[in-house]
């Protein structure tokens, strides 16, 4: 095929313990899907999910072991991290019953849904879409993906974030208001789901702001922890 300007590169992200990559379809993340953060946002828990995307290309993917690098973005002055466990879409589908979604998940990684905090809470205030606040470059850092046949109880692991080695969220993948299988069911009411699909699923409590030079530490109990410095 030959293109007017130089195709895209697919985003991807690492497979723990396999050389082959995981290909990045969409990333759609659940807003407010913890009670307590959804608290700290004004919410009271028991809206039906809010849905948003970031682009693929927002992905930041960090290598085991490694340490990312995040620029710290243009415009803001309140970058907030939202540490969230990540689900891997290996098979697509729509109108996924919540039975059915489990065979629809390739594996789990630790995420940051990054915020530019003070440009969401300005389109909120405007009634307009969160974009800038959500979906810039380097907005997705992720750490590699276990595949699903290798977690064994992600419903008990528990999910924290430290922020130079101090603890900022700890929370429990079961106090989630929306459960994977339940936001799968959602999702794929909304949009068809394809292979290479990640969804972020929510942040617990916690959430604040991050400054040049911090160094964030994300885990979820059973995947690789994610390490990511803000420069
Ligand atoms: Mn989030």
């Amino acid at each position: 095929m030959d293109y007017v300007v130089t195709p895209p590169r697919i985003p991807s992200a690492q497979v723990a313990g396999i050389a082959r990559r995981f290909p990045v379809h969409r990333i759609y993340c659940v807003g407010s899907n913890y009670l307590a953060h959804a608290q700290e946002m004004g919410r009271t828990g028991r809206e039906p999910p809010v849905f948003f995307m970031k682009p693929a290309d927002a992905l930041l993917p960090v290598e085991s072991g490694e340490a990312g690098r995040l620029p710290y973005p243009t415009l803001t002055r309140d970058f907030h991290h939202e540490v969230e466990l990540v689900v891997a879409i290996g098979e697509g589908g729509s109108g996924i019953s919540p039975a059915e979604a489990q065979r629809h998940v390739f594996g789990y990684a630790v995420g940051l849904d990054m915020t530019r905090r003070d440009l969401q809470a300005e389109m909120k205030k405007r009634s307009g879409p969160w974009c800038i606040g959500k979906g810039f470059e380097h907005a997705a850092p992720i750490g590699p993906i276990t595949p699903q046949s290798q977690v064994t109880q992600i419903g008990a692991a528990m999910i924290a974030l430290n922020v130079n080695g101090v603890e900022r969220q700890r929370g429990a993948v079961a106090q989630m208001i929306w459960s994977v299988p339940e936001i799968i069911a959602h999702l794929s009411a909304a949009w068809t789901l394809a292979p290479g699909d990640l969804v972020f699923t929510g942040t617990p409590a916690g959430v604040a702001a991050v400054e040049r030079g911090d160094l964030m530490e994300a885990s979820v109990t059973g995947l690789e922890p994610l390490r990511v410095r803000v420069v």
